[in-house]
């Protein structure tokens, strides 16, 4: 849409209220409204201002004043609001320099688009992402006094998903079992349609929904591909959608990789394909009907892995769900058939236009933009040094010995080791100044100050369990 196409948009909607939505460094969205009256065609060179202190992950130099410029192609009606109210996507830029900010993520996915053209590679990169979830209806958190009440009070230390029903009507599903029985044992059928219709309202395209493997909640929605941008926003609205739905049902959503101990946790493999003048660039006659580009790519993505992971998993949460026994992949492997590699090829379609890769290791968790940005970097970093990914493993990784395994690298072990790898390896991601220094610099130290420190020095509420009559 033009700027005008927006205004009339608006008015056709009868449109009260404008909402701004734009990214802090972690990946969440922000907003601020104001009345249609204010919106004309002017503000999206202009901009709106707004106090940006206390903005996580921002510099004290734009604590204070910051300014967004709506993109005009982001234009929707948020479906979650009383009075009607146009919703925009923006970008954050600085008020004096009027130069975009170099830690805003859409900013960053929009330089690593251009970087993809610049190079001549193909000119549209598409992601589809398969982001899962649970859906509690009850969530107990707080410090650590509180955890360790709860994990005192329970057996295995294990949550439970929900509250049980009264009277109790059976059909629980057991664990890693929820892949996927009709229902009465699916209670979620009707809720996950639910999200899935909003997000038809306002233009995602989705493929399927249905239960995950997990006990009683665990889902997953798989919107079709798109390109890198598009998809970085579309990840927003998955997420902001998901949880309102969830909300007006009294129910809450996560989106943390490992919520329960024991079960599987949420994966958000990451399909992806590089394509040229409408032609698929991944598609060839090599492994698994592969292109030289596709291994190519391939190489970059294991080569790099660990260091991507700081963006593909970038919780400490991440790494309890990165372990063997729970289809989440460990190792850092390509295979067609073999679903604990960290890169597959699906097979389902014979169809060029359908050759892509899946690359497992990613979770929900992660900021889209970045996370798919880092794994465009490492292809295009692949694809121009020609990296070899080696020979596929086609067997069960989690089945082989650790002999047959010591040459086979893993995913790190945790947030840090992530982080480390990054700090040594970051220059891919630096081309074409995709990713910045002071952006590479300030994730290691935000995620470093903020998450790592503080859950390695709290007391874990395990450790209660385990300790407390020592
Ligand atoms: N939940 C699994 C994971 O953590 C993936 C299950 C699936 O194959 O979709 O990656
Ligand atoms: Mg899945
Ligand atoms: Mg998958």
């Amino acid at each position: 849409m033009t700027p005008k196409e927006v205004l009339e948009f608006a008015r056709e909607k009868n449109v009260k209220m404008v909402d701004f939505k734009f990214l802090d460094f972690p990946g969440m969205w922000q907003h601020f409204s104001v009345p249609i009256s204010e919106l004309s065609e002017s503000s999206f060179e202009e901009g709106f201002g707004f106090d940006g202190s206390s903005i996580r992950g921002w510099q004290p130099i734009h604590a204070s004043d910051m300014l967004v410029i709506p993109d005009p192609d982001t234009a929707v009606i948020d479906p979650f609001m009383q009075v009607p109210t146009l919703s925009l996507i923006c970008n954050v830029v600085d008020p004096i320099t009027k130069e975009k900010y170099s830690r805003d993520p859409r900013y960053i996915a929009q330089k690593a688009e251009e970087y993809l053209k610049f190079t001549g590679i193909g000119d549209v990169a598409y992601f589809g992402p398969e982001a899962e979830f649970f859906i509690f209806d009850d969530v107990r958190y707080g410090d650590a006094s509180h955890y360790a009440y709860y994990f005192l009070d329970s057996r295995e230390g294990i949550w439970n998903s929900g509250r049980e029903e009264c009277p109790n009507l059976g059909y629980k599903l057991r664990h890693k079992e929820g892949y996927f029985p009709v229902p009465p044992s699916d209670t979620f059928q009707d809720i996950r349609t639910e999200m899935v219709l909003v997000m038809e309202q306002v233009g995602i395209q989705v493929e399927c929904q249905h239960h995950e493997v997990a006990t009683a909640g665990q889902a997953e929605i798989d919107m079709r591909f798109a390109p890198l941008v598009k998809m970085g926003d579309q990840l927003m609205w998955f997420k902001y959608i998901i949880k309102n739905v969830a909300r007006r049902h009294g129910k809450t959503v996560t989106f943390m990789p490992k919520p329960l101990y024991g079960d599987n946790g949420s994966g958000m493999h990451t399909h992806t394909s590089i394509w040229k003048d409408g032609k698929p660039l991944f598609a060839g006659d090599k492994y698994a009907g592969l292109s030289d580009i596709a291994l190519w790519a391939i190489g970059g993505i294991l080569k790099h892995a660990r260091a991507i992971c700081a963006f593909t998993n970038p919780t400490t949460n991440s790494y309890k769900r990165l372990v063997p026994g729970y289809e989440a992949p460990v190792n850092l492997a390509y295979s067609s058939r073999n679903r604990s590699a960290a890169i597959r090829i699906p097979m389902y379609s014979p169809s060029p236009k359908a050759k892509r890769i899946e690359f497992r290791t990613p979770d929900p968790s992660c900021n889209g933009y970045l996370a798919f940005s880092a794994i465009l970097m490492a292809m295009i970093d692949g694809i121009e040094n020609r990296i070899d990914p080696g020979e596929p493993l086609d067997k069960d990784i989690y089945a082989l010995s650790p002999e047959e395994l010591k040459d086979v690298p893993s995913t790190p072990g945790s947030l840090d080791e992530a982080l480390k790898a990054l700090e040594e390896d970051h220059e891919f991601l630096m081309k074409g100044g995709v990713f910045t220094e002071d952006v590479i610099e300030e994730w290691i130290s935000y995620k470093r100050t903020r998450e790592v420190d503080p859950v390695r020095l709290r007391p874990h509420p395990h450790e209660f369990y385990l300790y407390f009559d020592v």
